[in-house]
């Protein structure tokens, strides 16, 4: 079967209000007849500025994080609620740095997996290796547990609102990139446990974004391999001169 390809632009703690609003609407007109599925997830901050240009486009609007509780006192955390009642269609959850330098782990990260999707966000799961893992011989591993971990207890009938993100951690904002063969295996890998999981269509129908340093020169080979069904890309997103060639690709 043929997968969308799925491009999503995550821009970190990047840009105020004004300079999130300023990409969003060159991204609206230079995106408009793109033929992919395409998400921007910009600071909480702009997220409502972001919103009002994007809405009615074919430009999704993301969270880059949420809290794991629905609401009450946490302090200086983001709910599933505010996130919706600001248009929000997806969150990503589980991206490498909030496992990393906020030290999320794998409940957690499954605990807002299951709250975003009881809410009728879609999710966009990130799972990836540290270098020492993959030199130990342990990519795989790693990817099978954060992908088992993370969609522990969600039915079958909720993953097509579930996008996974294989980035290995080495790669992201290090300028090294996979190669697009050393990626498309753990894609097919992660594929083979979505299978084992949730049977063959649904693996089949899973789509897989790579993310770590994607670049306009990078991004068409990654995605030529089977198993690589879009992007997510940092650094290249925060200009449209760069993510436009990546989203625009093919
Ligand atoms: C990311 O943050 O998800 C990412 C892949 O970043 P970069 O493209 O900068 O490596």
């Amino acid at each position: 079967m043929t997968r969308p390809y799925y491009i999503a632009g995550n821009w970190k703690m990047h840009k105020t209000r004004s300079e999130a609003a300023e990409l969003a609407r060159t991204l609206t007109v230079k995106l408009k007849d793109g033929k992919h599925k395409y998400l921007v997830a910009p600071s909480f901050t702009s997220l409502e500025t972001v919103g009002a240009i994007v809405k009615g486009t074919n430009i999704l609007l993301g969270a880059q994080n949420m809290a794991a509780e629905e609401q009450g006192a946490h302090t200086g955390e983001v709910s599933v609620l505010q996130l919706k009642d600001l248009g929000v269609q997806v969150v990503i959850l589980g991206h490498s740095e909030r496992r990393h330098t906020y030290k999320e782990d794998d409940e957690l990260v499954n605990k807002k997996v299951k709250l975003a999707l009881r809410h009728g966000l879609d999710v966009i799961l990130c799972i990836g290796e540290l270098l020492s893992e993959r030199e130990a011989g342990l990519a795989e591993k790693v990817c099978e547990t954060q992908t088992r971990k993370g969609l522990e207890g969600v039915p079958v009938s909720d993953l097509a609102r579930v996008t996974l993100a294989y980035e290995p951690v080495w790669a992201i904002g290090t300028g090294k990139t996979a190669t697009p063969e050393d990626a498309d295996a753990i894609h097919a890998y992660v594929r083979g446990v979505i299978e084992r999981l949730y049977g063959a269509s649904a693996a089949e129908k899973m789509i897989i974004q790579y993310g770590g340093s994607v670049k306009a020169e990078n991004a068409a080979q990654l995605m030529a391999k089977e198993n690589i069904d879009g992007a997510l890309v940092g650094g290249a997103s925060l200009k449209a001169d760069t993510f436009v060639p990546i989203a625009m690709f093919g």
